[in-house]
């Protein structure tokens, strides 16, 4: 199956931790922006996708109108999406934004809500309150939009487990389909790079960290979630199929500044540079990138890395059809290494992560990547 990404660079506000490729809202930027979108969408023959979605930055800092406009291009472009989902800060939602994206196409949100404790929302430089993000899941609701999502972020400066756990309880009473939850990175050279540069102590160890994601699996599996993936959590029939695809080692086009392709075997990604970018889609020129073309181990590598994020883990059999390598022979010391540390099992056809392996997914996952 093929994905479509969209990415949607304008914020209302930086957030001091964020590393996205993302710029203040300006009227006259945005709308040069969406020719460069329209004139990138209609280059080329696209085959039909099975999922769009539009990421960001905030989509919703362009208003419900413009949104739906963007998606019937889209929908021109790559037929037969049935998943397409929208992120959104809920701050920006106004009355019938969601009858609007639903019209347009739109059976799933993201809200980007992070924390429901008003002090981390403040620390994180966030700007909704509590209550506007209940209106808006109740909005979502009533206007009949298939999965609602919402994101929230661990380890937040001054967070407490039980902070935490009323975060994600909350979420929970609201009733929300699926949730993603992240451990607060610290990105190179945003603001918060420099707070933890001057006061280390204010942010989390990698214990206390553990501590709060452990938080999240038993509250979230106790809630009837189904925790699918190392970051994300559903109920039953929610998962998200975009984002399955990404881990499934599938192919998908990224429209926009910044956005990331895998097509082909070759994965690219568009420069940072918005002025680059818009500049070569108004042009009709090539959208300067970095490609790389994944092959043989770093190629199959990165197919376990993916899957290996999965609570499935990698299928031993539709591997070897897929990709000609046997795992069990090819990565014996990776695999015989992780299992015997308890962090790595077979069960059937599958190797996967053990739940004490996913606190340490990172280590585990990019050992296959660097084994030759
Ligand atoms: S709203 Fe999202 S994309 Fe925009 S600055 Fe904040 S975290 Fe980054």
């Amino acid at each position: 199956m093929l994905g479509v990404y969209v990415h949607l660079p304008f914020c209302p506000y930086l957030c001091p931790y964020c590393d996205f490729a993302k710029w203040p809202l300006r009227a006259t930027s945005a709308q040069r922006y969406l020719e460069a979108l329209y004139a990138e969408l209609a280059r080329e023959q696209w085959e039909p996708a099975a999922t769009i979605f539009l990421g960001g930055g905030t989509p919703n800092a362009y208003d419900a109108q413009t949104i739906a406009q963007l998606l019937a291009r889209i929908n021109e472009r790559f037929h037969g999406a049935s998943e397409t989902t929208i992120e959104i800060n809920p701050e920006l939602v106004h009355p019938g934004d969601f009858e609007r994206y639903r019209e347009a196409g739109v059976t799933r949100v993201s809200i980007g809500v992070q924390s429901f404790e008003p002090q981390e929302i403040r620390t994180l430089g966030r700007k909704h309150t509590v209550e506007q993000v209940d209106a808006v899941v109740k909005a979502a609701r009533a206007a009949k939009i298939s999965s609602i999502s919402m994101d929230l972020i661990f380890a937040v400066p001054g967070q407490t487990p039980q902070s935490w756990r009323r975060s994600l309880e909350r979420a929970i009473e609201l009733g929300v389909d699926h949730l993603s939850t992240y451990g607060l990175t610290i990105e190179a050279e945003t603001p918060y790079a420099a707070w933890q540069a001057r006061e280390p102590g204010a942010f989390f160890d990698d214990t206390r960290e553990a501590e709060l994601y452990e938080l999240a699996i038993s509250t979230l599996q106790g809630a009837g979630f189904e925790h699918y993936e190392i970051s994300n959590f559903a109920r039953a029939g929610h998962r998200c199929a975009h984002n399955a695809n990404y881990w499934a080692n599938g192919e998908y086009v990224g429209l926009g500044v910044g956005a990331a392709s895998y097509r082909g075997g070759v994965r690219s990604t568009h420069t940072r540079s918005f002025e680059e970018y818009v500049s070569a889609a108004l042009a009709a020129a090539a959208i300067p990138c970095q490609a790389e073309r994944l092959e043989g181990p770093k190629r199959t590598g990165e197919a376990i890395m993916l899957a290996l994020r999965t609570s499935q883990g990698v299928g031993l059999g539709e591997f070897k059809e897929r990709y000609g390598t046997d795992i069990i022979e090819h990565y014996a010391p990776v695999i015989a290494r992780y299992a015997e540390a308890g962090l790595l099992e077979r069960t059937g056809d599958y190797v996967r992560l053990t739940e004490r392996g996913r606190f340490v997914a990172n280590d585990v996952c990019g050992a296959f990547v660097t084994f030759d």
